[in-house]
C-alpha cells in the first residue's frame, strides 16, 4: 500500500465500439495522484494504473468512432464525457451521468456520482490511467481533442487537467477588473490559477505557500508572495488589502493541507486515524476566514470525504459564495488553446523535471516531498524502453 512502481501489464484493447487506443507520448504526475498514493481517496486497488494527464497518437479506433482517426495527435481530458447526458449537454463534463462505471458506489458516498476519471480510483470508474505507454480512451469522438500543428507536447499536455483547473479556479472567483485574488498553494494548479487570474483582469494576486522556490515561481508570474511560515496569513492579507481582505480566495491546496500549530496537528492525527475527518481542510478554513465580506472562495483543491470544523459561522455571516468542482476540462480547451497559440499563456513555465516512465517512482517522491525544487514532472513513456511504439496488436 501507498507504493508506486513500474510494471509490465497487458496492452489495452478496444472494449466498446466508441473507444480509441492512444499511444502515449507525454504524461504527467498531478497533485491529485498524491492524494491517491497517500490513500486519502478511497477505493484504490493494488495494481491500479495511475495517471489522468496524458496525450499521444491514436493507434486504433472502435468501429463507431467517426471523428477521430488513426494517426491523430490528441490530448485526453481527465474527466470522461459521454457527450449526450444532461450534464455533458450543459458543459458540465466532470459530472457526466454515464461515464462512471461505478456510479452506485459514488452515489453512496456523494449522493450523486461524478463522471468517470482515468486512473483515479474505483469511485470514478476504475479506469486504467495514462502513466503508461498506451491507454484505452472512452467515447473517443466526444473526448479527444486534436492538437493543432506546430505545438509541442509540453505546450498542450496540461490542457488535459491543470491548466483548465487553474483557469476554472480563477473563473469561479468572478474576477472584476483590478480585483485582489489570494491563492493558497503554489503548486502547478496554484501557478495556473495565478496566470489565469491576471488574464481575467485581476490587479493584485497574492500567492501563499511555504516553499521559497515555489513562491519564487509565483513571483515570476507577477504575484505577490506570502510565506505563511513567516507571516500570519489573516493579518498579512489585511495589511496588503487596506484592511478589507482579498475579493476572492482560491484553495489550490486541497485535502492534504499543511497546518501550523495545534489545529494542524489535530487534523493530521484525525485524518491519519480516519477519526471524524478524512480531509485536512486547513487552507479551506483559512480561505473562509481571510476572504473579504461578500467575497468568493473558489476551491479547485480536491476533497474526498468529510472535514471537521469548517467555519460556517464566518461563511454565513460574511455572506460568502463558494464554488468548486472537478474541472469541466472540455469547456475550456478551445479558449485556452487560443491563449497558448497567441502566447498569452505559457504552460511550459511549470515544468521542473523530465523523467522516463521508469523513473516515475522517483518523480512521485520528489513531487510529494517538494524535493529538488520539484514543481511538475513530465514523463516520457518511451524513453529507456522499447525503441519503437508498435500499436497493440500490430505484430
Ligand atoms: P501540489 O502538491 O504541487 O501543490 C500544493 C501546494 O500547496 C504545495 O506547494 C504546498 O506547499 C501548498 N500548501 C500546503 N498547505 C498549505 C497551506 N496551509 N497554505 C498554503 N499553501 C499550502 O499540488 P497541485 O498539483 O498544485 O494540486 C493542488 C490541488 O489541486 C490538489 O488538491 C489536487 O488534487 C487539486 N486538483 C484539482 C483538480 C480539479 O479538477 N478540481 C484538478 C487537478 C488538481
Ligand atoms: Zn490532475
Amino acid at each position: 500500500m501507498n507504493r508506486v512502481g513500474v510494471e509490465t501489464v497487458p496492452d489495452p484493447t478496444i472494449l466498446q465500439p466508441t473507444d480509441a487506443i492512444v499511444r502515449i507520448t507525454s504524461t504527467a504526475i498531478c497533485g491529485s495522484d498524491l492524494h491517491l498514493l497517500d490513500g486519502y481517496i478511497p477505493t484504490m486497488v493494488h495494481g491500479d494504473i495511475l495517471g489522468h494527464e496524458f496525450m499521444g497518437e491514436v493507434v486504433e479506433v472502435g468501429h463507431e468512432v467517426r471523428r477521430v482517426k488513426v494517426g491523430d495527435r490528441v490530448i485526453v481530458p481527465f474527466p470522461i464525457a459521454c457527450g449526450h447526458c444532461w450534464f455533458c449537454q450543459h458543459d458540465l463534463t466532470s459530472l457526466c451521468d454515464n461515464s462512471n462505471a461505478n456510479a452506485k458506489l459514488a452515489e453512496k458516498m456523494f449522493g450523486h456520482a461524478p463522471s468517470g476519471i482515468y486512473g483515479y480510483s474505483h469511485l470514478t470508474g476504475g479506469y486504467a490511467g495514462g502513466q503508461a505507454q498506451f491507454a484505452r480512451t472512452l467515447y473517443a469522438d466526444e473526448n479527444l481533442f486534436t492538437v493543432p500543428e506546430g505545438l509541442t507536447d509540453d505546450q498542450v499536455l496540461f490542457l488535459t487537467d491543470i491548466l483548465p483547473t487553474g483557469y476554472m479556479g480563477a473563473l469561479n472567483c468572478d474576477i472584476q477588473p483590478g480585483d485582489t485574488v489570494a491563492v493558497y498553494g503554489c503548486g502547478p494548479v496554484g501557478l495556473f490559477t495565478i496566470m489565469s487570474a491576471f488574464l481575467l483582469g485581476a490587479g493584485h494576486v497574492i500567492a501563499i505557500d511555504r516553499f521559497p522556490y515555489r513562491l519564487a515561481r509565483a513571483a515570476a508570474l507577477g504575484a505577490d508572495p506570502l510565506n505563511y511560515e513567516q507571516e500570519e496569513v489573516l493579518e498579512a492579507l489585511k495589511l496588503r488589502t487596506g484592511g478589507r481582505g482579498p475579493d476572492s480566495v482560491v484553495d489550490a491546496v486541497g485535502m492534504e493541507s499543511h497546518g501550523l500549530g495545534v489545529g494542524g496537528l489535530a487534523d493530521a492525527v484525525k485524518q491519519t486515524t480516519r477519526i471524524a475527518e478524512s480531509d485536512r481542510p486547513h487552507s479551506l478554513r483559512s480561505a473562509i476566514i481571510s476572504v473579504r465580506k461578500g467575497g468568493t472562495v473558489s476551491v479547485p483543491g480536491v476533497y474526498g470525504g468529510f472535514a471537521d470544523k469548517i467555519p460556517l459561522g464566518a461563511f454565513m455571516n460574511k455572506g460568502l459564495t463558494m464554488r468548486t468542482g472537478q474541472t469541466h476540462v472540455h469547456r475550456f480547451v478551445p479558449r485556452l488553446l487560443e491563449h497558448i497559440v497567441k502566447g498569452e499563456i505559457d504552460p511550459t513555465a511549470v515544468i521542473s523535471h523530465r523523467l522516463s516512465l521508469d523513473e516515475a517512482p522517483h518523480g512521485y517522491h520528489i513531487f510529494k516531498h517538494k524535493e529538488d525544487h520539484c514543481v511538475k514532472c513530465v514523463l516520457d513513456p518511451w524513453a529507456d524502453s522499447r525503441p519503437t511504439g508498435l500499436a497493440p496488436g500490430a505484430q
